[in-house]
């Protein structure tokens, strides 16, 4: 062992005792090394039929003006904030604040104040408002005796008054998809949604759905796999 003077061994000692902790709580958080990537799986890509808005505008042009419907929730609205306070007041442990009628109180009468508008949604409207459509929403949210969501929509959409259709509260149903006789009912020739349901309803009835991505950090999970159902699929939709 090579010689150390006193105040060297001392110092080393004592490196060797500062580091020992140091050492084990590394050891207790050590990572896997990355399995890495290869450009193959880097450049992977699903085969899915991805569009922009600019593209359905072209694909509606020479059409005279038709209904176009909408899903809200991660469609139009990032509201996982409001249904994130909703769960933690009325049903923390569980999904059952979804059937309770003082969550949708609150939700649809004030809750939407912390929704974010979503870009794409705000695109999407202008669009069809330019087109002269008419603009349906129609939502798989419970109906409460009065609602702002209308008003929300109206504001952060940007949609002229004469041109606001209030929102229609198809409400949830077990075993039925309620937003397929809606679409019906208003002659919808396109619908827009994040969810299976969404795209499922307009499939149903012959008519184009197009899927809007939900954003990863919606409090609605799982999140659906866009495009699985042969639907358009937006660009860039996440926000
Ligand atoms: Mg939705």
């Amino acid at each position: 062992m090579k010689h150390l003077s006193r105040p060297a061994l001392l110092a080393s000692l004592l490196a060797a005792a500062l580091s020992l902790p140091a050492l084990a709580g590394e050891a207790a958080t050590v990572q896997p090394i990355p399995a890495g990537v290869t450009t193959v799986t880097l450049a992977q890509q699903a085969p899915i039929h991805w569009v922009s808005v600019e593209q359905i505008a072209k694909s509606l042009d020479g059409l005279p003006p038709m209904a176009v419907g909408f899903d809200i929730d991660d469609t139009l609205l990032f509201s996982s904030p409001g249904f994130y306070r909703g769960k933690q007041e009325f049903s923390p442990n569980d999904e059952s604040y979804l059937k309770n009628p003082a969550f949708w109180e609150k939700m649809n009468n004030g809750w939407d104040a912390f929704s974010m508008p979503k870009e794409v949604g705000k695109a999407l409207i202008a669009m069809h408002l330019k087109r002269g459509d008419h603009i349906y929403f129609v939502t798989g949210r419970s109906a409460t005796k009065t609602e702002t969501v209308s008003q929300t929509l109206q504001q952060t959409m940007s949609i002229p008054a004469d041109q606001l259709n209030p929102v229609i509260f198809a409400g949830d149903q077990p075993g039925q998809n309620t937003k397929v006789q809606w679409l019906k009912e208003k002659q919808m020739k396109v619908f827009y949604g994040d969810a299976d349901g969404d795209i499922k309803a307009a499939q149903e009835i012959g008519i184009r759905g197009i899927r809007l991505l939900r954003a990863a950090n919606s409090s609605y999970r799982p999140l659906p796999l866009a495009g699985a159902l042969g639907e358009e699929v937006i660009i860039n939709s996440q926000f």
